[in-house]
């Protein structure tokens, strides 16, 4: 993919199923990236209200006393809400279906209180593998997706990944081109559907290479060609507030989630939470400030992998301790927020954008 750096406009014509040529603007960015020692929000009383999170993930191969475990943490009201998805790489775990059917499980348990995001095992990297999908592949993922949204199994599309990028050793690089009759797929399901669609963009690679004009502008191309459809960007967008305040001006149907990243080290430039020399995680005032401004657009997403036991990603195997430690966190950040805009992000936001009830 090309980057035009310094360039205010570009044109596109994509290919989805029809020639359409779109101009698109990205917002007036600020360029990457802001200072790690800038000032950060002091906590308040933690916030102790309902809470869901509502972008998190299962790995292949829990077991049952694992699942088990999550449900107790639900019964006990660590958190009221849990939505799980499959990462945008699960299509490269073996034992991905699994994972995905187990989830599947869990969201159809009557009365529970975790639901599903749906679409990234079957899609994200076979379309990141190849600009041109078969009409077949396409039709088959097609007709699967809208009868699992239909049936009200799945309650959006997720994760999926158009630059994912290498930030710890080893992790997979998925990126998928923007032109891809594939992606563009998606997006008219989100839209014809109602259903939000969760995209990880990174606008920036580790190493500080920047995607940010394309990104940016390709993002503009979304709400312009599907005006009606609902865009969650994981992980607040993984630019700076000053950007993200942007694009909530210029993009009403726009969402994020936020993730309390504890190690810059492992992802840089999205920075919204930092974690001091007390081990106590912040938000930085310019984050603080944007969230009460704007609570309506933000809700929790741990991004929390259930289950993980890849030796060297970061904070390593996924216990539930270490759940309940990173939900503690969250109402410790919570708490540092006025309690109303407190609210709104933790339960307010999901229960209306997902149409949880
Ligand atoms: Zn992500």
């Amino acid at each position: 993919m090309i980057d035009y750096k310094g360039a205010r406009w570009i044109v596109a014509c994509l290919w989805a199923g029809t020639v359409a040529c779109v101009s698109a603007e990205p917002i007036d960015f600020v360029l990457c990236c802001a200072s790690l020692d800038r000032p950060v929000r002091s906590h308040g009383s933690r916030y102790a209200g309902p809470m869901i999170d509502a972008h998190a993930h299962l790995d292949p191969s829990s077991s049952k006393a694992y699942r088990d475990q999550m449900l107790a943490a639900l019964a006990d009201g660590v958190m009221d809400g849990l939505l799980l998805m499959p990462t945008p790489n699960h299509g490269r775990f073996k034992k991905g279906a699994q994972s995905v059917g187990q989830i599947a499980e869990l969201a159809a348990i009557p009365g529970g209180a975790i639901g599903s995001l749906c679409g990234a095992y079957a899609w994200n990297t076979w379309m990141g593998q190849q600009l041109s999908v078969s009409d077949s592949g396409l039709e088959k993922r097609r007709g699967e997706l809208e009868a699992r949204i239909a049936s009200g199994a799945c309650i959006g599309i997720g994760e999926i990944a158009t630059r994912h990028f290498e930030k710890w050793a080893g992790q997979a690089v998925l990126t998928v081109d923007f032109r891809s009759r594939a992606l563009h797929a998606l997006f008219t399901i989100a839209q014809e559907h109602g259903v939000p669609i969760d995209l990880h963009v990174e606008p920036m690679e580790a190493l500080g290479r920047s995607h940010e004009q394309t990104s940016f502008a390709e993002l503009d191309q979304i709400f312009g060609r599907y005006p009606g459809i609902i865009v969650i960007l994981a992980h607040t967008a993984m630019t700076s507030a000053a950007n993200v305040q942007r694009m909530i001006a210029r993009y009403p149907k726009l969402y994020f989630s936020i993730k309390a990243v504890n190690r810059h080290s492992h992802w840089r430039n999205l920075e919204p939470v930092s974690l001091r020399r007390d081990k106590m995680a912040y938000f930085y005032e310019d984050w603080a400030q944007l969230l009460e401004r704007h609570p309506q657009r933000f809700f929790v997403g741990s991004d929390f992998k259930f289950s993980r036991k890849i030796r060297n990603s970061p904070g390593g195997r996924k216990t539930l301790k270490k759940y309940r430690k990173l939900i503690s966190r969250y109402r410790d950040l919570l708490g540092s927020l006025e309690h109303q805009a407190a609210r709104q992000i933790a339960w307010d936001t999901p229960r209306r954008l997902f149409n949880l009830d």
